[in-house]
């Protein structure tokens, strides 16, 4: 016997262990002093009334033996589907119901859907890059490219033709630097992967971010994507699903490599590994695609995109260089003179108890760079920005 040996060769991840260490060592030799926490990626507005509602009433069908449910179909269940494909609809993309499939969140198809490629393909992700593609790839021992994504191309690298990538991540808008493609630039993508016959793994984690009309919500707004492309998306950003834990994956029919077929091959993989999102949550989900659900979750995405605005207009007014604030609820800006992002993360903390994320620590290319995200409550945001423009104001 022995162990899968690429396990060895996943890179240690000290990030957030660094961050909660000098966090709590500050907090050790300053007591009482309020940290302001702008760093991590998780929600912290309630789940919608709606959503609460339907939770309520799925719990009581299951108290009932005439309404009880046990296993449901591993794909999910009609009522959420059809949820997420009039969602889709009102985005200009139509999907098949069984194009549709339910997930526990973005993280575990992203992962799972490794299952369906082969050994042997080589993987393409931005630097810097959401640690979770390079991670899973890894573990299965795929060898994995890296683009550059830098201040020069705004953080949104483009396709080149000289590179033989089989497995393509995009992420937009993007984790960790908030930067959007356009629709004409994920044209670009979706024709470069047509062109290799390769597979764009799109994942749409922030669409609900974005309100300019030239930026996708969907990679199946791009002419040739359900050709080329699987894309997985989450009720965690959108309505604060991050621990209730449900979210969705596009795999088009039209999809297919050597006779095979993608949604064929996901729906094998799923029937056999996966046993389905719990009726409960999937009743709270879909709850979120009623009108009166869109209504609630869109005020509490008012909440964070004012939080956002309100970072992204103090690095314009302090004449910092950033990615995101629009469309996307990261910040993504360039440490002030010259400093490196963990001695920016220091002097953050040291001077205002402010505390972000190291860009370097998301890859080579984030060093020099920290994130700054909207998540926090409108009290602690606004106190973190006037902190960041009295210390940074010369
Ligand atoms: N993709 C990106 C880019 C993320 O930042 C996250 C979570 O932060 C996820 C996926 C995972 O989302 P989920 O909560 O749906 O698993």
């Amino acid at each position: 016997m022995h162990f899968n040996t690429h396990f060895n060769d996943i890179a240690q991840s000290y990030l957030f262990s660094t961050i909660a260490q000098k966090v709590a060592a500050y907090s050790a030799a300053h007591p009482g002093r309020e940290i302001l926490r702008l760093g991590i990626g998780d929600v912290t507005l309630p789940l919608a009334p709606a959503v609460i509602s339907a939770l309520h009433s799925a719990v009581d069908d299951m108290a009932d033996k005439s309404t009880f449910r046990g296993y449901g179909p591993e794909q999910g269940y009609d009522f959420l589907r059809e949820g997420v494909r009039g969602y889709y609809l009102s985005h200009g993309v139509e999907l098949e119901p069984d194009e549709i499939f339910i997930s526990d969140g973005a993280k575990s198809d992203i992962g799972n859907i490794l299952d369906i490629f082969g050994e042997g393909n080589t993987v393409l992700v931005p630097d810097p890059v959401y640690p979770v593609y390079v991670d899973t790839n890894t573990m299965a021992g795929r060898r994995v490219l890296y683009m550059n994504a830098t201040e020069i191309n705004g953080f949104l690298p483009m396709p080149d033709y000289s590179v033989d990538a089989d497995i393509i991540y995009l992420c937009s808008p993007n984790n960790p630097t908030g930067a959007a493609y356009s629709k004409a630039q994920l044209k670009e993508w979706v024709d470069y992967a047509n062109a290799k016959g390769a597979v764009i793994l799109y994942d749409a984690a922030y669409e609900c971010f974005i309100t300019d009309d030239g930026l996708a919500r969907s990679i199946f707004q791009i002419e040739g994507a359900k050709t080329c492309a699987v894309e997985f998306c989450s009720l965690s950003k959108t309505a604060g699903f991050t621990g209730t834990r449900c979210g969705y994956t596009v795999v088009p029919k039209a999809l297919v490599r050597d006779g095979m077929s993608a949604n064929k091959m996901w729906l094998r993989r799923q029937t056999t590994k996966f046993n389905g999102v719990s009726y409960i949550v999937q009743r709270g989900a879909a709850a979120v695609f009623t009108p009166e659900g869109m209504r609630q979750i869109a005020a509490n995405l008012a909440v964070y995109r004012a939080n956002a605005k309100l970072i992204a207009d103090c690095m314009d007014e302090l004449g910092i260089w950033y990615t995101g604030g629009k469309n996307s609820p990261y910040i993504w800006l360039r440490c002030p003179d010259g400093m490196g992002s963990w001695q920016f993360f220091d002097y953050l903390l040291e001077n205002i108890q402010v505390v972000g994320t190291p860009g370097a620590g998301f890859g080579a290319n984030g060093e020099g760079f920290f994130r700054l995200t909207a998540f926090g409550s409108p009290e602690v945001t606004k106190e973190a920005v006037a902190g960041i423009k009295s210390l940074l104001k010369k």
